[in-house]
């Protein structure tokens, strides 16, 4: 724990480079803090906001002390950051999430022990460790309906769809074998949901929670498209909601914002919440609070990393946020002129790779 809140021109940093990275440190220098980048990539969106870089590998140990020293506490923008990095950084700086996050986040099968050791509802899976054993979790999982719905999704480096396969029947087991290997996975029943949607919370150093209004997420292939508040979720799943991510940050001991994405899983002629996954971070589907919110989720993550008291989750309107993918962003200038209230946000990257995130716009309109 920072004794302190940080005062106004300390230097907050962030591990990694990328969209989060570059609106946290756009975030920090609104209240008058520095920030400084630790990415491998020369070009990263953040490094051009920033006011201190480091550029350098996640394992140069003597480049991460470097950065560690100079800031005055240090956070991060993505889950795949080694841990063994983060181990060296809180030897010289304060971290915040702690390691401990970004470690059950990071490997899907540590995530679902994490969240079944505190009795949270996910679909039902197996772990799988290499190839030899997915046949047998199958048949179990899918228990003799062999069209039964299953994502075999490998245990790291998973996100936007990446790192996953369906398996819809036993014709696919074949291939899932070939792709699989001899890795871990976390093999998982398909859930029929009704939509997806995220909670997103801001804890403390003190431990006091808030979350702002949870979006209703559309992904195609994987990825994020948009997110709409108000999700319009009964009132009873929402509190179940907020219970969930209030277990799952206070057994974390968790200081900063953490999205928790959840299935709204048909059950019984009504919903109910289900965990996905969750992120140690700010989230693509909060950039909405930007433009919504009086202080929005990446304002509220360095107020909590830098010990200074949060501000509110409320929202002043309700908001759609549309993901900018490849080529989409190239159209800006259309974008903008069929609706001058739009908001825009592109993230500086250069080569508008399909199926990358380039920016996104928010719509709002006035709370009813
Ligand atoms: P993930 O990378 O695990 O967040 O998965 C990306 C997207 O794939 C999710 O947002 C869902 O749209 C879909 N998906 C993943 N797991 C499941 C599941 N068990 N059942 C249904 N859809 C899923």
């Amino acid at each position: 724990m920072t004794a302190e809140p940080l005062p106004p021109g300390a230097t907050v940093g962030i591990v990694g480079g990328g969209q989060l990275g570059r609106m946290m440190a756009l975030a920090a220098s609104k209240i008058g803090l520095k920030s400084s980048i630790f990415a491998p990539d020369e070009d990263c969106p953040a490094f051009e906001v920033a006011t201190f870089r480091h550029c350098a590998a996640y394992d140069d140990r003597a480049a991460l002390e470097r950065f560690a020293r100079e800031a005055d506490a240090v956070t991060y923008e993505f889950e795949n950051v080694p841990a063994e990095a983060l181990a060296i950084i809180e030897q010289h700086s304060h971290l915040a999430p702690n390691r401990r996050a970004l470690e059950v986040s990071q490997n899907r099968l540590e995530e679902r022990r994490f969240l079944a050791g505190l009795g949270l509802p996910c679909a039902p899976h197996a772990e799988i460790r290499g190839r030899n054993e997915l046949e047998p979790a199958w048949s179990n999982l899918t228990a003799g309906q062999s069209d039964t719905l299953l994502f075999l999704k490998l245990a790291r480096y998973g996100y936007d769809g990446k790192g996953q396969m369906r398996i819809g029947g036993a014709g696919d087991l074949a291939p899932a074998r070939q792709w699989l290997g001899n890795e871990e996975a976390l093999l998982e029943r398909g859930v029929d949901f009704a939509y997806e949607f995220s909670m997103l919370c801001v804890r403390d150093q003190g431990g006091r929670m808030s979350c702002y209004d949870p979006p209703r997420n559309v992904h195609k292939g994987g990825i994020l498209r948009e997110s709409i508040v108000p999700a319009a979720l009964p009132d009873d799943v929402l509190a179940t909601a907020k219970d969930i991510a209030g277990e799952i940050l206070a057994a974390l001991d968790y200081v900063g914002v953490l999205a928790v994405e959840m299935f709204a899983e048909r059950h019984n002629g009504g919903i109910r919440p289900i965990i996905n996954e969750i992120a140690p971070r700010v989230h693509n589907s909060g950039h909405w609070t930007l433009d919504a919110c009086p202080v929005s989720q990446f304002e509220n993550h360095i107020r909590a990393v830098a010990g200074w008291p949060l501000g509110t989750t409320e929202r002043h309107s309700d908001a759609r946020m549309v993901n900018l993918l490849g080529e989409e962003a190239l159209r800006w200038p259309s974008l903008l002129e069929e609706n001058p209230s739009r908001s825009l946000t592109l993230y500086g990257k250069k080569d508008a790779v399909s199926g990358r995130k380039m920016g996104h716009f928010v719509e709002l309109k006035p709370k009813p």
